[in-house]
């Protein structure tokens, strides 16, 4: 190596420095929190500190839950640790199959194919069933993993302004020429806790002969009557034609994504999706507990409710704080500050008080939408959620965001 061409190669690394400092500078940087214990309504942190935890994606509270850690051990037990194989040489086990037909047995399609995540099955949806004929109409505040899976394919994109059923109908019109339609939304979106309005979606959808795909991560085992997802909410379970989502979230919040659908939606995926073909099967103990999940959801809606009533319950004591909120009916529960300095500094000083709730600001919201983001859980009891309300009500004060008096 001559000193000019290391120098073009240190070139690469400082230009890395310098943009995580530009990072650092502008407030984006994202540490990591490091915790101690299981994930649960509380956790403890690497400074020994135990905190009501308002910031995880386990809205059913299983993710560190004892009946969870035995269904694991079980199935790590009986079929072991890993298995080395993707699914079609030699990595399907009878529970993945029997894991796949309870989903779709819980969403009401014909069929479902496990991914490593509902990141991969949204990276290889589009792709295989797609191309130039086609066209996909995605709301514009569609998860990145949609982003990302829509790039991936040659089908004409267009965008409709986020949950604007009159824009939709446009994109449905200018897309007229294509040889097939595809709506894709997310069913719940995950700054706002808005709710698709999947009604008005099959509605445009019938009218206009369109596909509808939904990405179900923050909705599947707790909305809806029986928590079937945002297409039992709104009353349209069998009008949805792809439905992903996710067993990294309120299903017990290890890993692992899904894609559910006609028999030859799911048999084309399985012959053609990318993340599907080319990488490893999900590991036998999260199909395991996954299977253990589907039963106690189907056994019982204790959880169901009671994360339906934390809900309700800390919605309604925020606001009577003086706290304005998003309104809504969503476990996520926009707090909203404004500014995005002092959406920072709540969220440290509730951090300091115990409770752990994350601030987002621009770029990840809009331009003076910065707000700390509650998320619920059915595991939280009523005097963790009494505490944490009390250190709003702390922080609030203290930070003049409540008016006195
Ligand atoms: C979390 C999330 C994903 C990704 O899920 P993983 O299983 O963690 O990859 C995809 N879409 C939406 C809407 C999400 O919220």
């Amino acid at each position: 190596m001559t000193a000019q061409t290391a120098e073009a190669r240190e070139g690469f690394y400082q230009q890395l420095t310098e943009r995580l400092e530009d990072t650092r500078r502008q407030g984006l940087f994202k540490q990591e929190r490091v915790l101690m214990s299981r994930q649960g309504p509380e956790v403890m942190c690497d400074d020994g500190v135990t905190r009501i935890n308002l910031c995880a994606n386990n809205y059913l509270g299983l993710s560190g839950s004892e009946s969870l850690v035995k269904a694991g051990q079980k199935a790590l037990e009986d079929f072991g640790f890993g298995l080395s194989s993707v699914r079609f040489i030699c990595g399907t086990q009878g529970p993945h199959k029997e894991l796949e037909a309870r989903i779709a047995a819980y969403l009401g399609t014909e069929d479902a194919i496990l991914y490593a995540a509902a990141f991969d099955a949204n990276g290889g949806v589009f792709e295989p069933l797609f191309d130039e004929q086609d066209a996909i109409i995605s709301d514009a505040l569609n998860h990145a993993s949609i982003i990302d899976g829509v790039r991936l394919c040659k089908a004409q994109r267009l965008r409709f302004a986020h949950n604007d059923m009159d824009d939709l109908e446009r994109q449905l019109q200018a897309a007229a020429g294509a040889r097939h339609r595809i709506i894709v939304t997310d069913g719940v979106f995950s700054m706002d806790g808005t709710i698709a309005q999947l009604d008005r979606i099959v509605a445009l959808a019938e009218q206009y002969g369109a596909l509808i795909m939904i990405d179900e991560c923050h909705a599947t085992g707790f909305m809806g009557a029986t928590g079937r997802g945002t297409h039992e909410h709104h009353g349209v379970i069998g009008k949805i034609d792809i439905i992903t989502g996710t067993l990294g979230k309120a299903l017990g919040g290890a890993m692992g994504g899904f894609t559910a659908g006609r028999r030859e939606v799911i048999e084309t995926l399985r012959q053609r999706s990318r993340p599907y073909l080319f990488s490893n099967s999900l590991a036998p103990a999260i199909v395991g507990t996954s299977l253990a999940v589907f039963d106690e959801l189907e056994h019982s809606s204790a959880r169901r409710e009671q994360l339906h009533e934390n809900t309700a319950f800390f919605r309604h004591e925020v606001a009577a704080l003086g706290f304005t909120i998003k309104p809504g009916t969503h476990p996520i529960v926009p707090v909203m500050l404004f500014d995005a300095t002092l959406a920072q500094s709540f969220a440290q000083r509730l951090y300091e008080l115990g409770v752990i709730a994350t601030g987002f600001f621009y770029p990840v919201v809009p331009q003076g939408q910065a707000r700390v983001r509650v998320q619920l859980s059915a595991a939280h009891t009523r005097e963790q959620l009494t505490r944490a309300l009390a250190a709003f009500a702390q922080a609030g004060n203290e930070l003049g965001i409540l008016k006195q008096g």
